[in-house]
């Protein structure tokens, strides 16, 4: 009965190694890059969409996800 028990207490405890190191696994990394991205994300001003800096078209201090968008700005005023 004790070896059983010692058993099942050693399964549970192997479950919980492989489960935690699964989880180790996939840390929020992606969340950390998204976060250092954001940092540099500027909103279109025709249609709000954010885009990474370096891929926004500037224009008086004012950003658009395209060319179309930049375009559009006059309609703004
Ligand atoms: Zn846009």
């Amino acid at each position: 009965m004790g070896i059983r028990l010692l058993l099942i207490l050693l399964t549970l405890w192997a479950l919980f190694i492989i489960v935690r190191a699964y989880i180790r696994r996939f840390p929020k990394k992606d969340v950390k890059k998204n976060n250092k991205i954001a940092a540099n994300m500027v909103q279109c001003k025709v249609c709000g969409t954010y885009l990474p800096e370096a891929e926004a078209l500037q224009h008086q201090g004012t950003f658009f996800c395209s060319r179309e968008h930049l375009m559009q700005r006059k309609d703004e005023k």
